[in-house]
C-alpha cells in the first residue's frame, strides 16, 4: 500500500520536496534565509500561501524557542509540521441504509472514475452498490457510467440525455430503498460555468434524496483534480457555496509534480482529503492516510 502512494507521488518529491529534503540535509546554520527559502518551496509546491505562512510561523516559533541550530534538525520538525496540517479523524464507514453518496465536481476531474473505484471498494467489503447516472448533460457520461456499472457488476439507474438529473435521484432513491441496497452513489454533471444552475439543481437533487431518505445524502464528496494545485482549492470554494462538501476525493496525484496542494485542503477549506486517486484503475484509489503521504511525501529516494 505504502509503496503505492509513494510511487503516485513522484512527481511531486522530484519538483519540490526533494529540495526541501536537500535544503535541510545540506547542514547550514538555520537564519533567516534559509527559512525563507523553506517557504518559497512550500509556496512552489502548491501548498497554498496561507497555509505556507502559517508552517513557517510555527517553524520559527518553534525554532527560537526549542533553539535548533543546524538545517538537519528541521527535518523532523517539517515532517511534524506538515502532519499537523493533515490531522483529522479517519473515515468511517457508512451505517445508514441505504447510505447516499453524492459525489460532484467540474467535468473531466474523475468524478465518474473516482465512483467507479468506490463501488469497487465497498464491493470489496461485501457491500451492495446502486449507481445513479444523474450527469444527463452529455449521453456519453450516462454511457461511462453505465460501462463501469456492467464491469463491476452493478445495476445503474438511468433516463436518457438531457433528462431531469432530479427525476433519476427519485428513481435511484426508491431503487435503493425498495432493494435495501447498502451504497446508493449518484453522479452529477459538473457545469461551473452556469454557477446559479448548478446551486439550482444541486439543491433540487438535496430535496429529492430528503424526501425519501431523509438523512441523506449521507456523504457529498467533491472530486478535485490534483494536477491542478491550488486552482483545485478555488474551485472547492465555488463548489462548496451550492453543496455540503463532507469529503474531498483528489484524483490523479499519480503524475502530478503539484501533490503538495493536499497540505493546505484541510486548513483553507476546513472538509479533509478521505480519498486519493492514483491511476486509471479500479485499484487506484487509497483511503487517505496522512501519515503515510507525508512519508511519501519526503522520501529519501
Ligand atoms: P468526470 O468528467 O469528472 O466524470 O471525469 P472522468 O471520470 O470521466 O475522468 C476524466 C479522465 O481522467 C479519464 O480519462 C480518467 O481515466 C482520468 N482519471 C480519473 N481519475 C484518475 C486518476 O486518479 N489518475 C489518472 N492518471 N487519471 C485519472
Ligand atoms: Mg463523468
Amino acid at each position: 500500500m505504502f509503496a503505492k502512494i509513494k510511487k503516485s507521488l513522484s512527481r511531486t518529491r522530484e519538483g519540490v520536496f526533494s529540495k526541501i529534503n536537500r535544503l535541510v540535509t545540506a547542514k547550514r546554520k538555520i537564519d533567516d534565509d534559509l527559512l525563507d527559502e523553506l517557504e518559497e518551496l512550500l509556496i512552489a509546491g502548491d501548498v497554498g500561501v496561507d497555509t505556507s505562512l502559517h508552517v513557517l510561523e510555527n517553524i520559527r516559533t518553534r525554532v527560537k524557542k526549542e533553539k535548533y541550530q543546524d538545517s538537519v534538525e528541521l527535518n523532523s520538525l517539517i515532517i511534524d509540521e506538515v502532519k499537523q496540517l493533515l490531522d483529522f479523524e479517519a473515515l468511517a464507514l457508512p451505517l445508514s441504509k441505504p447510505c447516499v453518496i453524492l459525489v460532484v465536481g467540474v467535468n473531466g476531474t474523475g468524478k465518474t472514475t473516482s465512483i467507479a473505484k468506490l463501488t469497487h471498494y465497498y464491493k470489496n467489503l461485501g457491500k451492495s452498490v446502486l449507481l445513479a447516472a444523474a450527469d444527463t448533460f452529455r449521453a456519453a457520461a450516462i454511457e461511462q457510467l453505465a460501462t463501469w456499472g456492467e464491469r463491476l457488476n452493478t445495476d445503474v439507474i438511468k433516463h436518457n440525455a438531457n433528462a431531469d438529473p432530479a427525476a433519476v435521484v427519485f428513481d435511484a432513491c426508491t431503487a435503493a430503498v425498495t432493494r435495501a441496497s447498502d451504497v446508493l452513489i449518484i453522479d452529477t454533471a459538473g457545469r461551473l460555468h452556469t454557477k446559479v444552475n448548478l446551486m439550482n439543481e444541486l439543491e433540487k437533487i438535496y430535496r429529492v434524496i430528503q424526501r425519501q431518505i431523509p438523512d441523506g445524502p449521507h456523504e457529498t464528496i467533491l472530486v478535485l483534480d490534483a494536477g491542478n494545485g491550488q486552482n483545485a482549492v478555488t474551485q472547492a470554494r465555488e463548489f462548496m457555496k451550492s453543496a455540503k462538501i463532507n469529503s474531498i476525493f483528489l484524483s490523479k496525484l499519480d503524475g502530478t509534480a503539484k501533490g503538495g496542494v493536499v497540505l493546505g485542503i484541510k486548513r483553507e477549506l476546513n472538509v479533509p482529503v478521505r480519498y486519493v486517486g492514483i491511476g486509471e484503475k479500479l485499484e487506484d484509489m487509497e483511503i487517505f492516510n496522512p501519515q503515510e503521504f507525508v512519508e511519501g511525501l519526503f522520501a529519501k529516494e
